[in-house]
């Protein structure tokens, strides 16, 4: 996502670099050029105008800093207004002093809100609340079912006593469902409405009545943001008809110009809370502006990363590795070298890790040609070896690498790669732990 925008903006930067000040002409010039990026990224006129109208103004103004160098100042301007129009501050969900907490998603139908439900019920369940999934959505063929689903799948709550033929009264549900959390103790219930294919009154109504009757303390409006300038005029009539506290953008991996979610906030004054970037569970987070816009910047998003990271391994499987590595790097076997890619992996996609990088927008076609496959094909050869080739591999020889090229069904130089892989990430490793660090992350394959 905003993958256009992001390299548009990184070659105008490019182009200041190197001057030692900058004239209104550069300044002109450069405003130019931003202005460009953002429509060609589907950002919507009037924020555009917004924009660069404060970039300019503060790029001219007197904010000399001895620090940075103009080209530096630029950036730091864009970054910074970037993220006042991504909404400022990360805005957290509110919690009700008296659970349950509700919350109630809205929007268009395809948005996502099913989908969104499961997400949401996994990501408060991690943070060790007791959620409830509502089925409201009766009129969609399917949605009951769906919601059952992945609500299973993300381990949390159901509620859904009316089967989805459009005959239910959602109203209902909606209200009985407080009840049956407050008495089954669940902390948290996400109400799942019904959307149209386009606006309409009487969706309007129903998730007007809804509201009425589970009076949400956050009304959530999910839009997909692969449609691009209409999420601005469906943000705009459901803040009318219904009114919503904070934004879900869904879809972002399917949008490369992703200028749709830069307005949404700003034009309604409402400030994105979650981004879902896949269609599986984990495909999901908070949003951070400030994050946002250093990944736009291509600055990367690090903060994000070691988060994940965090959530992925543990401190006592890192103490372990690390305690290992001190008493030598040939502590570290092949068997460790698996885990931790496996661990790796678990983390999500290489292709999305590595695009939360500083500096990878640059390599972005590589970074797509990654074969995931690449990581079965290194546990294959891995498994195929034996506990003593795994624990000490400078045994492998000739005989033994045609073996486990056979075992695994790979070339006999895959093989040999790996082995020097291997130890290439070994002595990076105990390197680091001389240096007291953390141990890091090697078996990135390729
Ligand atoms: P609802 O009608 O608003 O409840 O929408 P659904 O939750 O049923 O989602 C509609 C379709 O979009 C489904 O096929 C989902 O798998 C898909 N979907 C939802 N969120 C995402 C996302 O973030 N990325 C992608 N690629 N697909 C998504």
């Amino acid at each position: 996502m905003f993958d256009t925008l992001s390299d548009r903006l990184t070659a105008t930067f490019k182009n200041l670099r190197g001057k030692g000040r900058l004239s209104e002409a550069d300044i002109d010039a450069t405003a130019r050029e931003i202005r460009i990026a953002l429509l060609e990224a589907d950002v919507a006129l009037p924020v555009v105008r917004a924009f660069i109208k404060q970039v300019k103004e503060r790029a001219l103004g007197a904010e000399v800093s001895k620090a940075l160098n103009p080209a530096q100042q630029v950036v730091k301007i864009v970054n910074e207004e970037l993220v006042g129009i991504l909404g400022g501050e990360t805005r957290r969900v509110r919690f009700a002093k008296n659970p349950p907490t509700v919350i109630m998603l809205a929007g268009l139908q395809g948005a996502g809100k099913t989908t969104l439900a499961g997400k949401l019920g996994r990501w408060l369940k991690a943070q060790g609340h007791t959620p409830l999934l509502v089925a409201c959505d009766l009129q969609r063929p399917n949605a009951v079912n769906q919601l059952t689903v992945v609500a299973e799948r993300a381990g949390v709550g159901i509620y859904a006593p009316e089967p989805g033929n459009g005959t239910g009264d959602p109203v209902k549900v909606a209200r009985d469902s407080i009840e049956y959390a407050r008495t089954k103790q669940y902390d948290v219930v996400v109400v799942d409405t019904a959307g149209r294919l386009g606006i309409d009154e009487e969706m309007m109504r129903q998730a007007a009545d809804i509201r009425d009757a589970v009076r949400p303390d956050e009304t959530l409006f999910v839009v997909d943001a692969m449609i691009g300038q209409d999420a601005v005029n469906t943000a705009e009539a459901f803040r009318d008809g219904v009114g919503f506290d904070g934004v879900v953008l869904t879809k972002l991996d399917g949008d490369a110009r992703g200028g749709a979610a830069l307005s949404v906030a700003h034009v309604t004054g409402r400030r994105i809370m979650f981004a879902s970037n896949g269609e599986k569970l984990d495909d999901f987070d908070a949003f951070h502006p400030d994050r946002m816009a250093s990944r736009i910047l291509g600055m990367g998003d690090v903060l994000s990363l070691i988060e994940k990271a965090e959530q992925t391994f543990s401190r006592q499987e890192a103490e372990k590795m690390a305690e290992k590595l001190a008493k030598g790097p040939k502590e570290f076997t092949l068997d460790d070298f698996l885990s931790q890619m496996e661990q790796v992996r678990k983390m999500g996609s290489l292709s999305k890790l590595l695009g939360m990088m500083p500096g990878m927008g640059q390599i972005r076609e590589q970074i797509n040609s990654i074969d995931e496959r690449d990581v079965d094909r290194t546990a294959a050869i891995i498994k195929s070896m034996t506990p003593a080739e795994r624990t000490d591999p400078t045994i492998i020889n000739g005989s033994r690498r045609a073996r486990i090229a056979r075992g695994s069904g790979v070339d006999v130089s895959a093989v040999k790669n790996l082995v020097e892989r291997f130890f290439e990430a070994r002595k990076m490793m105990s390197k680091m732990a001389q240096g007291g660090g953390m141990p890091g992350m090697p078996g990135m394959p390729g």
